[in-house]
This record gives structure tokens, sequence and C-alpha cells, in this order.
């Protein structure tokens, strides 16, 4: 079925209805292909906007010229169309769990009996810093990457976020590719410092580059005041552009559905990635919070749930209850891409630098992508 059908998928109720096309649904979508189709053949659809989901972990390899600008994409419609789901394309603006519908922001609405939400995060950086025509939020990704692409050579960047996406961010922007001038680059990390959370040796080592590579890093929230880009008492200007790495912020419709929320309003689920106030929804990724401990907003997580929450939609399908549980490891392997050829290894305690830490990383990222691309390619 074709997305742009503006009935499709909302006739009928939907008996399996996944929300947005992010890292966890991709994998359900594999399980299905694998298997011959959805479980029990039943109806399913996947209402998401884009007919591509954009593996984030590859824009600053692309950004510094060491992938094609479409490398980190996966097909959602094929893979959709071989795993025998009916692709929407439009965006969850509404959820009643217990009339159990969906609104669209096209207006249309599907019914279904079960719900999985994938949908990522929302960018924040308006909320965060003001409003500016020089403000580039990195959320939605594919935006992010059409916008950036259509520039043509900076002179001065600041990037706001001292978190892993704004670190990598500012080397790759730092490196630019196909620009005769490199920008000067400065990373304005927040109050929280450098890479919260990190390592004291992941720390020294991302420190030792940026200096290395002449980024300045500012230590403090930015703002817009009066038009003028700040961090507490420091102006950050002249910027031609203002790249915000702010993390996630929860889509309003979570709370508003009555579904239970975080503090910061994403939505709770248990460790079978299960709604904990509503059984018959699902969610991973971003969009979820897990109840029984803290988890980092990270694509990371949302890739190992993906099996998770493909098998227990299996079972609740069957009218059984979730089994299996998604057991975050102790530590993520994080691999940060400095823009010059090589990369910082951080996992837990650990660290490590070089090009070998670069090699590893395109080919675990190259690797994701192959195994999703050749499934929907099957066709
Ligand atoms: C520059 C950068 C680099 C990063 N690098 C890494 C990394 O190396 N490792 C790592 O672990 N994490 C990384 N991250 C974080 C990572 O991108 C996110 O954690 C990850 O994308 C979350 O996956 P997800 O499946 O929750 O959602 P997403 O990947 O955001 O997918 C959400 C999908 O849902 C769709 N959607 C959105 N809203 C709706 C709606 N209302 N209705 C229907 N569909 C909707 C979207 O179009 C999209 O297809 C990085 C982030 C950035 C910005």
């Amino acid at each position: 079925m074709q997305g742009d059908d503006a009935n499709s998928g909302r006739g009928e109720r939907a008996e399996l209805l996944m929300v947005g096309g992010g890292h966890a649904h991709v994998a359900v979508l594999a399980d299905w292909i694998r298997q011959g189709g959805p479980p029990g053949g039943v109806r399913a659809v996947l209402l998401t906007p884009e007919r591509h989901l954009r593996y984030s972990g590859m824009v600053p390899g692309w950004i510094a010229g060491q992938h094609g600008r479409d490398e980190g994409l996966v097909d959602l419609a094929a893979l959709a169309a071989r795993a025998g789901a009916e692709w929407v394309a439009d965006r969850c603006a509404a959820l009643d769990p217990e009339a159990r519908v969906v609104t669209c922001a096209g207006g249309g609405r599907i019914a279904f009996g079960i719900a999985s939400f994938d949908t990522g995060g929302e960018g924040r950086a308006a909320a965060l810093l003001g409003s500016d025509p020089c403000l580039l939020d990195v959320r939605p990704i594919g935006a992010f990457v059409d916008r950036l692409a259509a520039m043509p050579a900076l002179a001065r960047v600041v990037v706001a976020g001292g978190g892993a996406g704004g670190v990598e961010l500012a080397f790759a922007l730092r490196n630019r590719a196909g620009t005769a001038a490199r920008p000067e680059v400065t990373l304005v990390t927040g109050a929280g410092g450098l890479l919260p959370g990190f390592a004291d040796g992941v720390r020294a080592r991302v420190t030792r580059a940026l200096a290395r590579q002449g980024i300045a890093v500012v230590e403090g929230d930015a703002r817009f005041e009066g038009g003028t880009l700040v961090a507490g008492a420091t102006s950050l200007e002249p910027a031609d552009l203002v790249v915000a790495a702010t993390g996630s912020a929860a889509p309003a419709w979570v709370r508003a559905s009555g579904l239970a929320a975080d503090e910061a309003g994403f939505l709770l689920v248990d460790a079978h990635q299960r709604s904990t106030s509503h059984p018959h929804i699902f969610a991973a990724g971003d969009v979820a919070a897990r109840i029984d401990r803290a988890l980092a907003h990270a694509g990371v997580h949302a890739v190992f749930a993906g099996p998770v929450l493909a098998a227990n939609l299996r079972s609740a399908l069957a009218g059984e209850s979730p089994r299996a549980t998604y057991h975050p490891r102790r530590h993520s392997l994080y691999l940060l891409n400095t823009g010059d050829g090589s990369a910082i290894l951080s996992y837990g305690p650990l660290s490590a630098e070089g090009r070998w830490v670069l090699a590893l990383k395109h080919r675990i990222d190259k690797a994701w992508i192959a195994k999703y691309a050749g499934l929907a390619a099957a066709l």
C-alpha cells in the first residue's frame, strides 16, 4: 500500500499499529520478513511520516566526508512491504488508549488492537536556547541533514550540547567536507560540562583532541538574549550557524493521552517494553522511559530493545503475556568520531583512540545498515 493514498491504513482496524519507523521497529519488521509475515497474518500498519529512517550515527561521518549523504538510510516503505505491513505516511498527533485510536496529523484516524511506539524524541533547541534564524536543531535528523547540505561555506559555527552527539558534531563541522576553508567551531557544553556521565579518561582524550583541532570549549548554557548568543556573561557571536544537540524532549501527545509517563513526559514501560498503565501499548527507543532503571536516550537501546519488542508483540498478538525482557548491559559502547580520520572509544571506565577505532565504528555502522538495506532490497 502506498503511503500517499489519503485513506490508506485508515479503513478497517489494525490488529497491530506500529507508530514510528525507528531503530526498534525495523527489527520488528525484519523479524516478520524472516518469519514470512506478521504473526498470525494479522493486519499490521506502520504509521511513520518519512519513507526512510536515517541512521544518526553516520551523520557526523557524512559531514566530515567519510560517507555519502544517503549511505545511512533504511527504506522503511520497502521493509514494511516485505514484512507484509501497510505503510501510512503520516504522523501520530494524538492517542486515545482507551478507545484504541490514533489521530494523525493529517486528520485521519487509525483504530487498533495493540499499538507499539518508536517515534524517537523531539528537538528542544528553541525551548532551551530561544529562537533565531541561525539555530538548527539536530532533531529531526533528516531535516538537519537537508538544511546543512544546502548551506554554503560557514565561517563560524557554535555547537550547543556537551553530550556525545554535540561532541561528534563539533569535530565533524570543524572537518566539514566540500568547503575550502575550515569553519571556526566553538562547543558550548551546557552547565553539566563536557560528556557528563563518561569516564575521566574519555573526557581527557576528547579535551585533548578538541584542543589539537582548535575547537574552543565554553562551559555554560547557551541562550539567545536580544538576538545575541551568550553563555552566561560570554558572548558567542558572531556565529553564522548554531547547531543544537541538546537532547530529546518527549512528544506532547504522550502525556495528553493519559498513558503513564515519567517526569519529563516519556512513555513509561517495564522490562518487557510494555506500558505500565496500558497493557496493550508497547514502546521502545527515545520515546520510552524504563520504570525499573534510568537509561540514556541513545540509539543503542532502541537497537537492542528491537528483538525483545518483536518477541513480545508476537506474544501479545497470540493473546499471551510478554516474556522477553530487555536487560541493558552495564556499559554502552560509544565510538566518538573525531572527524580527522580517528575516533575515541568509551566503554564504562575504559577508553582508547586511534584510526582503528574509527575503522571499527564504520564496520559496526555499515553492518547495521547493510542488514536492513539487504532485507528491504530483496523484494
Ligand atoms: C548527531 C547524532 C549522533 C548520534 N550518534 C549516536 C550513536 O553513535 N549511538 C547512539 O546510541 N545514539 C546516537 N545518537 C542518538 C540516536 O540518534 C537516538 O537515540 C536514536 O535515533 C533513537 O532511536 P529511536 O528509534 O527512538 O527514534 P528515531 O531514530 O528518531 O526514529 C523515530 C522514527 O519515528 C518517526 N516519527 C517521529 N515522530 C512521529 C510521529 N509523531 N508519528 C509517527 N512517526 C513518527 C520518525 O520519522 C522516525 O522514522 C545520535 C544522535 C545524534 C543527533
